[in-house]
């Protein structure tokens, strides 16, 4: 399954996190073999005990909520964190790198889902108002490299493709208003098993997979 998906990608050059969550060791050890190094978790003690449990070059990617009191357990290895949504999360994050000495990727999360879902920055401007804030250009240690959003789950392809598009938008507007010249900020972290082919076609450049990629037929 993973060669099939690393196919469907090529055309876009989009790139495969895989999703581990609830996989066993040896399942994640198998995609491993094949060649993926891109891993993601949605929860921190996860993440922690199969970091520990698997080869050390791996590029762990944490896509779930996160709480600031668990930012101290990641810093000084994560490779990217997919669901920032808050200027408190940035400040902490941001905090425990300089101590780690380190630069931390993000993407700031999105809610673009009509569902009630609890995280995520509500719309444009309330990372604007982030993003031109005083607080925000005294960071030093996050580099905010793109978004991430999770598209409602639905078989309404329409509307999974006018969120992804949405998601899009945002991205284009925030590039042009606080990174123009800024090359690291060039992640659109979207689609999932069920939607990563809507995903690509609206330019998404990092798809998140677990259920087709460890449940799929090869
Ligand atoms: C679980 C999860 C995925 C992967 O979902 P699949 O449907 O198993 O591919 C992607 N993104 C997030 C944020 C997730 O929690």
């Amino acid at each position: 399954m993973l060669s099939a998906i690393l196919d469907q990608l090529k055309p876009y050059r989009a790139k495969l996190v895989a999703v581990s969550k609830r996989r066993t060791i040896p399942e994640i050890r198998a995609i491993y073999d094949q060649g993926q190094r891109d891993f993601a978790e949605n929860r921190v003690q996860d993440l922690l005990e199969r970091r520990e449990a698997l080869p050390a070059d791996i590029r762990w990617h944490l896509i779930g909520h996160l709480q600031s009191n668990k930012v101290k357990y990641i810093a000084d290895f994560i490779h990217l964190i997919h669901a920032v949504d808050s200027l408190g999360l940035l400040q902490e994050i941001d905090k425990r790198a300089q101590a780690a000495g380190r630069v931390i990727d993000c993407l700031l999360q999105f809610k673009i889902a009509e569902e009630d879902t609890k995280y995520g920055i509500p719309d444009l401007a309330a990372a604007e108002a982030m993003l031109g804030s005083a607080e925000f250009s005294r960071l030093s240690h996050v580099r905010v490299c793109g978004v991430m959003g999770m598209a409602t789950f639905t078989d309404d392809e329409d509307r999974v493709r006018a969120e992804f598009r949405k998601l899009a938008g945002i991205f284009k507007a925030l590039k042009s208003a606080f990174f123009k010249d800024n090359d690291r900020f060039s992640e659109l972290s979207m689609g999932m098993s069920g939607d990563y082919g809507i995903a690509l076609e609206e330019g998404s450049t990092l798809v998140r997979i677990g259920t087709l990629l460890f449940e799929g037929a090869d």
